[in-house]
């Protein structure tokens, strides 16, 4: 294809599942080269195969789809000018496709029968034949003969013609280099099935061809289809696009990505409380790097320096860890506000904290929670456990055990909360003057910082563990700080 026709990509997922974390990644890759180059994403659903394709894992994909962000040029909800977009909708052209080819001798009707063509292969088996494809019966019979058993009704499959003198196919891959297949090996292969489907390899081609796309950048599970599409795309006389095969995606146990190893559907992540552009962000790095070092890669930059270039041939190693570490980047980089807006405050209705439209607290409130939980998250989920405490009563909070007996039931333990009691009763009430007010208690009680801000910490919080001591008291309120540290008192030692 020439390099300087203008770069159209597609992305084609079948409706048969959900859209898992390999699928996502060919869809971002696809996109990423598209936005690169100034080029079209288009999306195309890939729907011929009617047992297995649905409706509702269609919308699920698309859901998927806008959720990552990836918006396409060209596609379902959008339109465009190389329609159908359904693969179902386009039975018709891939007839008249078949047909076209047949009437130019580029393919042939077959009349052979499931039965001939397993005897057939026996007996190429038995007489060790090197050759134990399709032994091209049909392939001679007169076109006229052809066509007269087809209108009387007899049963039939449609072969593409593999010229014989074809010779090696070779698939200059834009990841893997020349990839050389021997078309002898490729067999006058089926296109049009009996049942009056097309097969994939020719479905694929047909569209792609008339879609004008220019770059194929998909799984190398589909490497080994590719010598048979390059002769559909012969056959059509329509030019080859650039081939660019990407590696599986592994578990980090190198075994192939499945559920054993966590959650596979990009729904389960979103789901989970993944960041939509720390998942793009993390997904674009299996296998594609823009130098050495970077790890956090803002949408824009992938947008603006994706290509296929830095796109390795190895396996990808999915690896939870470095995906959390990337959401928690996220996550850090936020500012108060957007963080209490996008994270805290949806994360705190979902988990029935908060009620939509008629939030308990100011605005300031929420900064301040935000800024408090803000650094202690990894996840956006996570605010919740941690601002558990803001919305237990006083009388019901649970105090850790393990906590109680480490700190709270320690000698020493009730003069700090008594003390602290006294001088929290009347200090501002910001987290700055609630911290000025602590800080001189552990030499005037000549103890040690933790155990007179631990044992504080447990009686409002429940758990040793929390964000700065001034924060988490100013979040909780006075009165209730003051009602817990009292209930505290007869726990501690
Ligand atoms: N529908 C095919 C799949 O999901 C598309 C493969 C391709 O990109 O050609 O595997």
């Amino acid at each position: 294809m020439s390099d300087n026709a203008p770069v159209r990509v597609r992305f084609a997922p079948s409706p048969t599942g959900k859209l898992h974390v390999g699928g996502a990644r060919t869809a971002i890759y696809n996109w990423a080269f598209a936005r690169a180059n100034g080029g079209a994403f288009i999306l195309r659903i890939d729907d011929t195969d009617p047992t297995r394709s649905t409706d509702e894992n269609t919308q699920i994909i698309l859901r998927a789809m806008r959720w990552l962000g990836l918006d396409w040029d060209e596609g379902p909800e959008v339109g465009g000018e190389s329609g159908p977009y359904w693969q179902t909708e386009c039975l018709p052209l891939y007839r008249e496709a078949a047909e076209r080819l047949v009437a130019e001798g580029k393919a042939y009707y077959c009349f052979c029968t499931p039965e001939k063509l397993e005897a057939d292969r026996k007996a190429a088996q038995e007489r060790k034949d090197p050759f134990q494809g399709y032994q091209r019966t049909c392939r001679d019979i007169d076109p006229a003969e052809a066509q007269a058993r087809v209108d009387a009704g007899e049963p039939y499959t449609i072969r593409i013609k593999v010229p014989l003198d074809r010779g090696d196919v070779i698939v200059h891959d834009a990841v893997h280099g020349d990839v050389t297949f021997n078309a002898k090996e490729l067999d006058d292969f089926i296109i049009f099935r009996s049942d009056g489907t097309p097969t994939y390899n020719f479905a694929t081609v047909v569209d792609d061809a008339r879609m004008g796309i220019t770059h194929i950048i998909r799984g190398d599970d589909h490497l080994s289809n590719t010598p048979r599409q390059i002769m559909v795309y012969e056959a059509l006389g329509a030019p080859t696009p650039t081939f660019a095969h990407i590696s599986m995606i592994l578990g980090t146990d190198g075994k192939k990505l499945s559920k054993r190893h966590g959650a596979t559907s990009v729904e389960e992540y979103r789901d989970a409380g993944y960041l939509s552009d720390a998942f793009v962000n993390y997904l674009s790095l299996l296998g594609w790097a823009p130098d050495g070092e970077s790890t956090v890669i803002s949408r824009e930059r992938l947008a603006s320096e994706f290509s296929l270039d830095h796109v390795s041939k190895n396996p990808a190693i999915m690896d939870p860890k470095k995906l959390d570490y990337i959401n928690g980047e996220y996550l850090h980089a936020m500012d108060d506000e957007q963080f209490a807006h996008e994270v805290l405050v949806p994360e705190l209705v979902k988990a029935g904290l908060e009620t939509e439209g008629s939030l308990s607290h100011d605005e300031a409130w929420y900064a301040l929670l935000a800024r408090a939980l803000k650094p202690r998250c990894t996840l956006s989920a996570d605010v919740c456990a941690q601002a558990r405490y803001l919305y237990t009563a006083d009388d019901e909070l649970a105090h850790d055990e393990k906590a109680v007996k480490k700190w709270l039931a320690k000698a020493g333990a009730g003069n700090a909360l008594d003390a602290a009691k006294k001088v929290l009763a009347d200090c501002d009430w910001t987290p700055e003057a609630i911290e000025a007010a602590l800080d001189p208690l552990p030499e005037q009680l000549s103890m040690g910082k933790g155990k007179v801000f631990q044992p504080i910490r447990v009686a409002v919080v429940g758990s040793a563990a929390s964000p700065g001591i001034g924060e988490t008291l100013a979040l909780a309120g006075r009165d209730h700080v003051l009602a817990r540290i009292e209930r505290a008192r007869s726990l501690a030692g």
